[in-house]
Formats: C-alpha cells, structure tokens, sequence
C-alpha cells in the first residue's frame, strides 16, 4: 500500500483537522506526487508550526517528497526559539527579532511595542499584505490563523494559542526568548517609531499646563512626534510589565 506514516509530537496533533483517534500516528495515501510540506498543511497544520521533520530518523525539509512506507515525525519548535539563527526548515534566519500582528491578535502590538519590541500593526489589511509585510520586512508573523500562515510568503510564524492578552503577551516573551532583548518604554505604542530624547523646552507649547508643571523628563516619538513623560499611565505599564515577567520563566 502506497501509504506512509506521519507522528505529529507536542501539541500539533491538536491542530489537525482530523484528529488521529489512536496514539500519535497519522496513515496517509501517497495518492499525489506532494512536498512533505504540501501533505503537512492539507491535514491542518501551518509549516510555520514546525520545528523540524525527521524521515525514518533523519532530518528533512520542507521539499521532501516522501515515498511508500516513510515514517515522518513533525516536531514543534523548542522554545526559546532562535529566528536570527539558521535552522534546516529556515536557512535563512532574520537580521533581528521583530514581528507583525494580525487583527485577531491586534492587542498584542501596543503591549510588545511597550516592552521595545519592534512590531508592525495595521488596521484594516487583508491577509496577503500582512503576508507580504512579514515576508518583504523581515518579521515574524503573530496570528490566530492557520489560514494565513499557510501562505508561501510566510517564513516565520506563530500560531497564538493564549486568548487573553496579557498571556498571549507571556506567550511570545517565552517561545522566542524576549527576557534579554526587553528595553521598556523605547518604542510608541501608536506606530512603533522609536522614542527619542526630548528638550522640555522645545515641546513645552504642546504640553498641558499640569503636565508642564510636574514633569522634566520627555521622550518623542521620531515617526509621529507623539509625546511621552514618566506620568501615572507609565506606572501602571511598570507594574503590569513587572507583573507579567514575574510570570515567565527566565
Ligand atoms: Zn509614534
């Protein structure tokens, strides 16, 4: 029979859209000449989920056509992962960790942005151009859509698993490993320009008078020329970004 077998580890064989009813294997009929990859994503499972494959015990990639009796497992990624590294699956890592962010993860944006995460997010795109955005510039895609990370375009990618934001936020922090790179408050949470010391005296006209009275310390934006100063919202963000490192590993 024409048939090979494929092990889904982790959590991936939870994203299948026919969950095997037995154990982890998955038979599959060899009825088409398909990539591994092609044959992965037909049964539900984005490649941006994998970490790796292994073909009766060796690693593979992504083009690997298989033939009758192979025996391929489909590992998840080992956080924390490493995308300025170069691995089988993705030999050609990123210069730097940034990310996009889709609408259905759109939350995500400011409170990654708040932590100095350089991370783009528009309202209102379709999926090919965050597609394309992720791939022209370099980014990793954040989304609740296989659909989307499904695109050929997409190189890097997470599927989000946590609902909530703040987990959703803990999430990414521990799967890529943010701990070290976190500078807070260096990025607007509106467009992701990078704040830039400001003189009181060159902004004073744009503040409000209490603002003016009771502040020394300022920082622009250097895309939007938005305004920021250390007042009570930025102690809240201090205690809710202490609350959730206190919560992620190291
Ligand atoms: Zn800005």
């Amino acid at each position: 029979m024409n048939a090979i077998t494929l092990v889904f580890r982790g959590d991936l064989s939870a994203q299948l859209t026919i969950p095997p009813t037995k154990g982890e294997d998955v038979r599959y009929p060899l009825a088409r000449r398909a990539s591994i990859k092609d044959i992965i994503e037909a049964l539900g499972v984005p490649h941006t989920e994998v970490g790796a494959l292994l073909g009766n015990g060796v690693e593979i990639d992504f083009a690997y056509l298989p033939v009758p009796r192979d025996r391929i497992e489909i590992l998840p990624p080992i956080p924390p992962v490493d995308v300025c590294s170069p691995t089988r699956l993705r030999p050609e890592p990123l210069p730097a960790v940034a990310f996009a962010v889709d609408a259905n993860v759109a939350k995500l944006a400011p409170l990654l942005r708040m932590l100095g995460m350089d991370c783009w997010h528009q309202r209102d795109v379709d999926d090919a151009t965050l597609a394309t955005v992720s791939r022209n510039q370099q980014r990793v895609l954040l989304t609740r859509d296989t659909k989307l990370l499904k695109r050929k375009q997409v190189v890097y990618g997470h599927l989000v698993r946590a609902q909530e934001p703040p987990r959703q936020l803990r999430e990414i922090i521990e799967f890529y490993g943010l701990r070290p790179l976190i500078v807070p408050f260096s990025r607007c949470l509106l467009c992701n320009g990078k704040l830039l010391a400001a003189d009181k005296n060159d902004i004073r006209h744009r503040l409000e008078p209490l603002t003016e009275k009771y502040y020394d310390s300022f920082r622009r934006c250097g895309d939007c020329e938005k305004i920021y100063w250390p007042g009570s919202h930025r102690q809240r963000m201090e205690e809710s970004i202490a609350a959730i490192l206190a919560e992620t590993g190291p």
